[in-house]
């Protein structure tokens, strides 16, 4: 599980990028990086593993550590997650979530929907965590529809808590209320600014690796969403072809390192990072 520990005593707040404003706040922490001459910092998470879907061993074969979004309950649930990480990937929860729109039967076995009760909620969160080995923190699956539901984010980040899992906002919903409730209880939430292949085209993933570049750029770390699937095999191939001109100026890093770095920098500036709106974003002790 993610190693760190909240001294409550010492904390108001915990919040990593979750804010108002998530990215300004995302930028801000990490515009200071860049501008030290820091090498670029990039974070890749690949969805939908765990169900044998095109493109899973190509990405495994990636020459770069990246985040593996295992979706729970599936044939190839542990396979995955255990390839992954013995890869020295990350490997996070994929919890499959309610959408507003489409079919509950994409959403696969286990899904959080708005019409479960609270302790159905607990139990299925628990149930996901239990059926991925080694993660270290989770995201959704779709869940334009769930990730706007206060009452089921709650519960969702509450056990997240529990667990020492962080929160990855894949942010399919722009009322996502992740950043605030994980603001609230203590659970650090980063989150994508760049979907590579959301059209499954090889030109359009051209054209999101190239924004993806330009990002890193002005905010120095930057997370970027692949998925297995239909487009697996084009994506992975893009990834591998931009690899080795993105490793001149950049360091391939992980989802926790990400997290584990935002605490760290907010823990050498006390109070001196806020939101832009005033609200101190971090006042955390991580042992
Ligand atoms: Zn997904």
């Amino acid at each position: 599980m993610f190693g760190y520990h909240i001294r409550r005593a010492l904390i108001k707040a915990l919040i990593v990028i979750a804010a108002a404003e998530p990215i300004m706040a995302f930028s801000l922490i990490t515009a200071g990086s860049a501008a030290t001459g820091e090498q670029r910092r990039a974070a890749i998470v690949i969805d939908d593993f765990g169900n044998g879907m095109s493109g899973t061993e190509d990405m495994l074969r990636l020459p770069v550590p990246f985040t593996a979004a295992v979706m729970p309950f599936l044939p190839m649930t542990k396979r995955d997650a255990e390839a992954a990480h013995k890869l020295h990937h990350d490997v996070i929860i994929h919890l499959p979530m309610e959408p507003k729109k489409g079919v509950k039967s994409w959403l696969g076995p286990g899904a959080i929907t708005t019409d479960l009760s609270d302790g159905e909620i607990r139990k299925r969160v628990e149930a996901a965590i239990a059926d991925v080995p080694y993660a270290v923190g989770m995201n959704n699956h779709m869940g334009s529809k769930a990730t706007a539901d206060e009452r089921v984010m709650r519960i969702v980040l509450g056990v997240c808590r529990e667990h020492g899992l962080f929160f990855l906002d894949s942010r399919t919903a722009w009322k996502s209320v992740i950043p605030r409730i994980g603001e609230e209880l203590g659970v650090p939430v980063i989150r994508n600014s760049v979907f590579l292949d959301d059209v499954y085209t090889t030109s359009h993933i051209a054209k999101q690796l190239s924004v993806f570049d330009k990002r890193l750029n002005e905010q120095g770390t930057c997370i970027a969403i692949g998925h297995v699937g239909p487009q697996g095999k084009k994506t992975a191939a893009a990834l591998s072809a931009a690899i080795p001109g993105l490793k001149r100026s950049t360091t391939f890093v992980r989802a926790s390192d990400v997290v584990r770095r935002l605490l760290r920098d907010q823990l050498i500036i006390p109070n001196g990072i806020s939101d832009g709106g005033g609200n101190p974003l971090l006042l955390a002790r991580v042992d």
